[in-house]
């Protein structure tokens, strides 16, 4: 194009036409463009997907990498924005994945409901920053009082707690978060300045690091504990915090999956025989990221009252189960937690992203308050002085107004829906020749493999031949792995797969497939169809890799 084109077609950086863009669509070209697709978004969103947006692409990875290749800002506009959006709609959506559709149950990322899209832009036209009051007044005395009503989901305290503490400007019952990981790296901060809190020469360990604090404390490591299925957010909490990812260990399950509390005791046992190693945190997972499972709480509790450790419920999952009257007994124990992750953007349905972390004690977040003049002066009630984030979204209103529009019980559906047909889908697996139920769902998550038909009856003959156990697992690999692919590139369906090893004692494990329903869309027939659909493909991979010692 000649400059005098890009002209004509207003594709030039002079201040006119910024002063136009800036405010409003152009002209009535653009607008009509923008109320096509944002009345097809925001008032038709499930069907907008369907129609837009592709499961899964054919197209591959290394193919797409090849069209995203130019690294050079343009110094004048490319395009307007009308062209913009069009692009978006028909070029980015196709290639994204339709994490809503039902037959998508492979992730923890699904359908939200369609007045999120809504809220979500209030909130960015709104685009309050909660950091402080001066950009947010109104949103930061409502997150509070959101913040409260969570924990008080949580922890039942009474009507009086609550009232003392819903706004008061010196105590903190948690924070909003970008998600999990955030969430989880906040509650193992305070864990650590807590644990180190006090002795002499370390106070604190926030401002004098992690060298004169272990010093102080007369310790040469410190540790949390978490089940093999903890997250590896964890990890990655201990090693920002400069405690070393190798410190937090990961502790055998039973054949449940959940936290072997015998051999967790005995572990503590030889861990405090030394002297050397401090004990911050004991981790209990209530809804394990990949097989959804819940670790005994009340044992947690119980063992980590005696010890005077700090105890941390990972709930990123499974939190707002707590909603369900019918579910919410499976995270009892919860409520004795020193801390609570929950994200938002799982269960409570939310947009990307959102988590958050609450606190037993309101005056936990003491222990990672920062003041700066210029934004949080000392005795404000500025929302950034006890977050580890800065500048943030306000979320908690998304969150209040679905509360709103749904209330517990609208959310006490949807979370009995998923529990209750990942149960039915449970019973159709087990019920099928072709499949082998791994780990049954204790909430919405369950894991299974495909199986050739009589094939269980080698593992059987095989008892205690560790080799041959092994050499039929390999095969059960390659045999799932292939039914995964190819399900996941055939573009309808989704499952995911992990490896695990439910025989406690057993490392190496296998491959499983890992579903997680959540959609309130998905349905038992959507279920059945994946199954057929994978037995199709499965029957394909025997002709052509006949099962070891099989004649089928
Ligand atoms: C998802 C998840 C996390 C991490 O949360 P993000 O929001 O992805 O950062 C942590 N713990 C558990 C158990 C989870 O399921």
């Amino acid at each position: 194009m000649s400059g005098n084109e890009e002209k004509k077609f207003g594709l030039v950086a002079d201040w006119a036409t910024l002063e136009r863009i800036f405010i409003r669509p152009e002209d009535g070209a653009c607008r009509k463009t923008l109320v096509k697709y944002m009345e097809q978004i925001l008032f038709g969103l499930q069907d907008f997907l369907k129609d837009n947006v592709g499961v899964t692409e054919e197209i591959s990875l290394k193919e797409l990498t090849t069209y995203y290749r130019d690294t050079l800002i343009s110094p004048d506009p490319e395009k307007k924005l009308e062209s913009v959006i069009s692009d978006i709609i028909t070029k980015i959506a196709p290639r994204a994945v339709n994490v809503a559709s039902p037959y998508f149950v492979g992730h923890m990322t699904a359908a939200i409901p369609f007045f999120m899209v809504h809220l979500k832009t209030i909130v960015a036209a709104l685009n309050q920053n909660v950091i402080k009051l001066e950009t947010s007044k109104v949103l930061s005395v409502l997150e509070r009082q959101v913040l409260a009503k969570i924990h008080r989901l949580i922890y039942q305290r009474d009507e009086g707690f609550y009232q003392k503490h819903v706004q008061s400007i010196d105590t903190t019952l948690g924070a909003f978060t970008t998600g999990g990981t955030t969430a989880n790296l906040m509650a193992m901060w305070v864990a650590r300045n807590r644990f180190f809190h006090g002795q002499e020469g370390s106070d604190r360990i926030e401002d004098q690091g992690v060298v004169p604090a272990m010093r102080a404390r007369g310790i040469e490591r410190a540790v949390i504990l978490v089940s093999k299925r903890g997250h590896y957010s964890l990890k990655k909490a201990w090693g920002i915090l400069g405690l070393g990812n190798k410190n937090v260990l990961p502790m055998d399950v039973d054949q449940y999956q959940r936290m072997d509390m015998k051999k967790l005791e005995s572990v503590i046992k030889s861990l405090s025989a030394d002297g050397k190693t401090g004990i911050v945190a004991v981790v209990g997972i209530a809804g394990a990221t990949e097989t959804g499972t819940v670790d005994p709480l009340p044992d947690l509790a119980d063992l980590c009252r005696e010890r005077g450790i700090h105890f941390h419920v990972d709930a990123a999952w499974g939190g707002p189960v707590l909603l369900s009257e019918r579910y919410a007994p499976v995270l009892r124990g919860i409520e004795r937690a020193d801390s609570v992750t929950i994200d938002g953007h799982k269960q409570f349905y939310m947009p990307m992203t959102s988590g958050m972390v609450f606190f037993k004690d309101p005056r936990a977040l003491d222990h990672i308050a920062y003041h700066s003049n210029y934004v949080n002066r000392e005795g404000s009630v500025d929302l950034g002085i006890k977050s580890l984030e800065g500048s943030r979204e306000a979320n908690a209103l998304i969150l209040d107004s679905a509360l709103k529009i749904m209330g517990s019980r609208g959310y006490a559906l949807m979370i009995d829906h998923g529990i209750e047909t990942a149960k039915a889908f449970a019973a159709e697996i087990e019920g099928r020749a072709m499949f082998e139920l791994i780990t049954p769902p204790v909430l919405n998550i369950l894991t299974y493999r495909m199986i050739p038909p009589g094939y269980s009856r080698l593992f059987a003959d095989a008892d205690t031949d560790a080799g041959r156990r092994e050499f039929l697992n390999d095969y059960l690999d390659e045999l799932n792995i292939y039914v995964q692919r190819t399900q996941r590139e055939a573009g309808k369906s989704f499952v995911s797969r992990t490896r695990i090893s439910p025989v406690p004692g057993d490392e190496k494990g296998f491959v499983v497939l890992r579903s997680v329903i959540m959609n309130p869309m998905t349905t038992l027939a959507v279920l059945k169809e994946i199954l057929d659909e994978q037995e199709g493909i499965g029957r394909i991979f025997f002709r052509q890799n006949p099962p070891p010692g099989l004649v089928l």
